[in-house]
């Protein structure tokens, strides 16, 4: 039998139909051709895909098709984000605000900028996990040209304050991304009343193919971003290469399907979540990380007093989970996500992230509350022992 899936965080199986309407356009039969090619049918169908495709992304965004850029995934949408616009606005000043909890897409990319001379300020979030708006006021400075700001982290599923944090760009000037890889086909986003400048999403955490993602850019006069691959000017300059039909077909129905969806799945995963949760608490010495309420309802991270982590996640060969974020989980340093709200690193050790998801069942989390209580059990008393 295989393990019970609980990281849908991590990434989601594809949606049937959005495998179905993928495979359309791949062979000889198919919509295969190139979207930039002008001279034949071919290539007039495929960007007649590709362009229904971005008017999918952008309604889920309630945003103008105009507005989205395609690319490989959020990472780059992230780092064209961020270099594009701090690229853009150099001669302004140099200065970025970021929080110490983002994804590792953005401190990765931000501090690539560092090095090349921007100074960067990295704010730790509250204990809860939320991002302090008022510590971004505190931060800001007369040569800040852009904050960068998650929507919900991947590790708690934390939701931060956007509306307040981009109000506060608008009032001094400041450019505002948001990565919202995570948020998006989960939570309503309107991209028409959020004063938000900058946007990252991707397909593989909503049940479309991985490899594929897109950049929000706000048409308007003051948002502007440089390009930072280069060959053909394919995305109106912003980002060139070869649009991967079949990919964008995929993104676009996996859109087209979590706004169909997305209001029912969400009350259905935040039962199962709950469950697992009065389950997990039942073996006593366990502690939610973040925000009780302001979270994500696919998200329980959790840390078990008495264990350790690393020891757990081998003894669950049953389920499928997390220790940290799936891109940490290679090294054994504590996830620095939870390091920057404070918790302790024998607690971060011993937390593991569930995430729960479309094909999970009232079957899987009673499986799961089984392996990981026997788990927790045999260790706290090997622990004992030892
Ligand atoms: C998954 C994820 C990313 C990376 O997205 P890819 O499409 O895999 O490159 C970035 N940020 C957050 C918050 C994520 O959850």
């Amino acid at each position: 039998m295989n393990p019970v899936y609980l990281d849908y965080a991590a990434t989601t199986p594809v949606d049937p139909a959005v495998i179905g309407a993928m495979s359309e356009c791949l062979g000889l039969d198919g919509v295969f051709g190139n979207p930039a090619s002008r001279s034949h049918l071919y290539g007039w169908l495929a960007e007649e895909k590709a362009e229904s495709a971005r008017r999918q992304v952008a309604d889920l965004l309630h945003a103008d098709p105009r507005e989205i850029v395609w690319t490989s995934g959020a990472t780059e949408a992230n780092n064209l984000a961020l270099k594009g616009a701090a690229q853009a606005r150099r001669s302004r000043g140099r200065h970025i605000i970021s929080m110490a909890s983002e994804h590792k897409a953005v401190l990765d990319a931000l501090a690539w900028l560092a090095q090349q001379g921007w100074e960067v300020t990295l704010l730790n979030p509250l204990a809860d996990g939320r991002a302090d708006p008022q510590a971004v006021a505190a931060a800001m400075r007369d040569d800040t040209v852009l904050v960068s700001v998650m929507h919900a982290n991947n590790e708690t599923g934390v939701i931060n304050d956007i509306v307040a944090i981009g109000t506060l760009c608008r009032e001094h000037d400041v450019l505002f991304h948001v990565d919202a890889a995570q948020t998006f086909g989960k939570l309503p986003i309107d991209m028409r009343a959020l004063p938000v400048d900058l946007m990252s999403v991707c397909a593989h955490k909503l049940y479309g193919p991985k490899g594929v993602g897109a950049l929000y850019v706000r048409r308007a006069p003051g948002v502007r971003i440089e390009a930072q691959i280069h060959g053909g000017g394919h995305e109106r300059g912003l980002r060139s290469g070869t649009l991967p039909t079949h990919q964008l077909v995929g993104f676009g129905a996996a859109c087209e399907l979590a706004a169909a969806v997305m209001a029912q799945e969400q009350v259905r995963l935040a039962s199962l979540r709950d469950t697992l949760w009065a389950g997990l608490q039942e073996l006593g010495d366990v502690h939610l990380n973040g925000h009780p309420t302001e979270r994500l309802a696919s998200h329980l991270n959790v840390a078990f007093g008495g264990v350790d982590g690393e020891l757990l996640l081998t003894a669950l060969a049953g389920v499928a989970v997390s220790s940290g974020s799936a891109c940490t989980s290679a090294s054994l340093d504590p996830s620095h996500v939870l390091k920057a709200m404070g918790v302790s690193d024998a607690l971060a050790h011993a937390s593991l992230r569930f995430s729960v998801g479309r094909y999970t069942t009232d079957a899987d989390i009673r499986t799961v509350l089984e392996v990981v209580g026997e788990a927790v059990q045999r260790l706290r008393k090997g622990a004992q022992v030892s």
